[in-house]
Formats: structure tokens, sequence, C-alpha cells
């Protein structure tokens, strides 16, 4: 009986383990999708959908037209901002 009860306990322990195998590593590659592309989240640069003091996506060095970034992921706004911003030279 006691044999019974160690052998259900490890059969659970290694069904959560083996969950747990197979989702970290997935929730991982989910999460680093943009740091492999070279970019940062929006959230971590603090992108907002309009200017800030002046400066705007629009003149930025790393803005790409019509709507992406070099160095932020996602979609991108001409009248966006985040705190990654340099002024493109003219
Ligand atoms: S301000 Fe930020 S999001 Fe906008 S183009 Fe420059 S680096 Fe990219």
């Amino acid at each position: 009986m006691s044999q019974n009860r160690r052998n259900i306990s490890r059969r659970k322990f290694l069904k959560l383990g083996g969950g747990v195998a197979v989702l970290l590593p997935l929730a991982l590659i989910a999460t680093d999708r943009a740091a492999a592309q070279g970019k940062a989240s929006k959230e971590a640069v603090q992108y907002q959908e309009s200017p800030k003091n002046g400066q705007k996506c629009g003149d930025c060095q790393f803005f790409t037209s019509p709507d992406a970034c070099q160095v932020v992921e996602g979609k991108i706004s001409p009248n966006g901002w985040c705190s990654l911003f340099v002024k493109k030279a003219s």
C-alpha cells in the first residue's frame, strides 16, 4: 500500500515536472521573440502614441516610414514617442 502511494506521488510529481519542463521554454520563447529580433518592447521604452516635449517618432533617426522603428517592436506612429528618441540629423 505504501509502495503504491509512493508510486502515485512519483507519477504525479513527474507529470507536473513534465508540464513545467514543456511550458517554461515555450513561455521564454514567446517573451524573448522581440529580443531575438533585437528590438525593445513598447512597454520597456515607455512608447506613447503622441509626441512628448516636441519630440516625435517622425523626427527620430530610428523611425522607418511609414510605421516602423529600427529599435522598437510593433507598429509605430510617426506622431508617437519613446524614451529612445534621437533627433534625426538634418
Ligand atoms: S522615438 Fe522611439 S519608437 Fe519612435 S522612432 Fe525613435 S526609437 Fe523608435
